[in-house]
């Protein structure tokens, strides 16, 4: 099959706003080539480079889709077109925003984005090991092997790096929690691999909840991680409020669960007084709206972390 590789050039603060504009359209999978990462991790050693020389112009990154080479494809294209219009009509700067594409064989891309994701350590104990490759452990190590196919989260992301980080110190023995927009499984699988007996992972996309299921099996984690699809918390019972709630999205879903919460299904059923909701993905420029969102439900910010126009927070149910 013939597939048509549409391609993006365009900045940091964009590229991951450009990414959800070409899986709105049904692109099955979105590759991120930002030469400034690829040449940060070969200065820092991380990667065990042969194939790959520093790239000299770091400043764009090259946002890179799959769609399938039909009738449809002039619309999706355009659909993505008009999407870099109201991002600018918004304030983000999408410039260069230059736009092209080719045409690629199906085996070409499937593996395209392997050449980003090597093992790396997260945090003082969690290491990330993509299933292709070998990792033997250090003593006190915790290893997640992960194969993100089509779903979001290989960990290395800042915004779920952040989140990994927090979990280290914020997940005790015998906690519940649960993980709203799970991707690739990554956050529930943490969770569980640190010490949390029962998780809840959810996503509302079912490519997603395929992948973090069976990235959970092959984790060893499935008697703890239970996955299923659900629109934030709409799906999940509220049976039992749990003292920890994951949730990397973007700001607009995160202010939706305060804005949205009917004391029913919403958060105030699922987490506890006292209990910490980990909110990541959030924007720089937005981190103000979640605050009052929060805030004006009656919630507190009780820790803040940036990294690359990235912001996590904990919030906390008073
Ligand atoms: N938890 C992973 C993935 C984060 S990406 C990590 O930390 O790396 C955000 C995820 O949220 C995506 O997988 C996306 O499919 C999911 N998502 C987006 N909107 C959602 C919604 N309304 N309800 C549940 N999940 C949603």
């Amino acid at each position: 099959m013939k597939w048509a590789e549409v391609s993006v050039r365009t900045s940091h603060e964009a590229m991951d706003l450009v990414a959800s504009l070409m899986e709105d359209v049904g692109a099955s999978g979105v590759v991120m080539d930002d030469p400034a990462l690829v040449n940060e991790y070969i200065r820092s050693g991380k990667w065990d480079f042969k194939d790959m020389t520093e790239r000299r112009d770091a400043t764009f990154v090259t946002v890179k889709s799959y769609l399938p080479m039909d009738d449809s494809l002039t619309g999706k294209i355009d659909t993505i077109r008009v999407g870099m219009l109201r991002l600018l009509r918004n304030g983000v700067d999408t410039s260069p925003a230059d736009l092209w594409k080719r045409e690629v064989d199906d085996e070409d891309w499937a593996n395209e984005w392997k050449k980003y994701f090597h093992t790396e350590k997260i945090g003082e104990r969690i290491v990330i090991v993509p299933t292709w490759e070998s990792y033997e452990a250090n003593d006190g190590e915790i290893v997640l092997r992960l194969d993100p196919g089509a779903a979001f989260g290989t960990g290395t992301h800042p915004t779920t790096a952040m989140c990994l980080r927090a979990l280290e110190r914020l997940v005790k023995p015998d906690m519940e929690t649960i993980d709203i927009g799970t991707g690739s499984g990554v956050l529930a699988i943490a969770a569980a691999k640190l010490g949390a007996s029962r998780v809840t992972a959810v996503d509302y996309s079912e490519t997603a909840v395929k992948v973090a299921r069976e990235n959970v099996e092959q984790n060893g984690v499935a008697g703890v991680v239970k996955t299923g699809a659900s629109d934030l918390l709409k799906n999940v019972a509220a049976d039992k409020k749990v003292m920890l709630i994951t949730a990397n999205l973007i700001a607009d879903l995160i202010i939706r669960l305060f804005d949205e919460d009917n004391g029913e299904n919403g958060l105030s059923a699922h987490l506890a007084a006292g209990g910490k909701l980990l909110a990541s993905g959030i924007i720089t420029s937005r981190a103000d709206e979640v605050k009052d969102a929060a805030e004006k439900h009656g919630y507190k910010i009780t820790e803040q972390q940036e990294d690359k126009d990235w912001v996590m927070m904990i919030i906390e149910r008073q």
